[in-house]
């Protein structure tokens, strides 16, 4: 358990970083949207979160989720569902969630456009690309991204928002640029090809690419262990 002192001092840093990267690029101040990535991490230390005035939070494990958002019930919360998604599990993630950054399938798109409730605002999707072609990696092919889009785009219930990826990790920083230039480059391309969907949002970098990100266009960018503390 990480205490609200060291939250919110890891925060106050986060922004500083979120902030120099913007101006090193030449973005506007408050471009560049900061979620907090909470798996493993208790409703306490959402709370703290919260406390700083961040209010995006991203879960990757829905049961773990579900606990937490009962304990939380009543506070302001965008709630970003971004791990890996089973069909059997498309239900809940579509009736407690505000954004899924982590659709991988056109399946999936449909099933959660057929489970959300009439009664909410549309939800918010992100489309996750498997940008480094990674065989391990969750994710659309790029090619396959661009032939199911417009069949995402037609269905009802959801908002066709962006694209999401997580690159291999690496340390060199003109190797986590290439990777992200290239999804804004695919976003480019989709935003020419269905104009009629908004294509507002690039949820990528995280602690230890955030900057190249920032560099190559995300709009949020998803921080778990710089806000937490490292993984136990
Ligand atoms: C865990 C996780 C993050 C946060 O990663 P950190 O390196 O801890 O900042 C971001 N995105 C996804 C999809 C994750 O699973």
């Amino acid at each position: 358990m990480t205490d609200a002192t060291t939250i919110s001092k890891n925060i106050a840093a986060i922004r500083q970083r979120i902030r120099a990267a913007e101006t090193e690029s030449g973005r506007q101040a408050g471009s560049v949207k900061l979620m907090a990535v909470s798996k493993t991490r208790s409703a306490a230390e959402i709370a703290a979160v919260l406390t700083e005035g961040v209010n995006d939070i991203g879960e990757n494990y829905l049961q773990e989720a579900l606990n937490k958002q009962q304990e939380l019930a009543g506070e302001a919360i965008c709630w970003h569902f971004i791990g890996p998604i089973q069909s059997n599990k498309t239900r809940q993630i579509a009736e407690q969630f505000d954004w899924v950054h982590s659709v991988d399938r056109l399946k999936i798109a449909r099933r959660l456009s057929e489970q959300r409730p009439t009664d909410l605002a549309p939800l918010n999707i992100c489309l996750q690309v498997n940008i480094s072609n990674e065989e391990s990696k969750s994710g659309f092919a790029v090619e396959t991204v661009l032939a199911d889009a417009s069949r995402i785009a037609a269905l009802p219930n959801i908002r066709l928002r962006g694209l999401m990826a997580i690159p291999t990790a690496t340390k060199d920083p003109a190797a986590q640029r290439a990777s992200f230039a290239a999804v804004r480059t695919l976003l480019a391309q989709l935003q020419q090809q269905l104009p009629e969907c908004p294509w507002d949002t690039l949820s990528m970098g995280m602690s230890g690419d955030m900057e190249a990100a920032i560099a190559e266009g995300a709009t949020i960018v998803r921080i778990g262990s710089d806000i937490f503390g490292p993984r136990q």
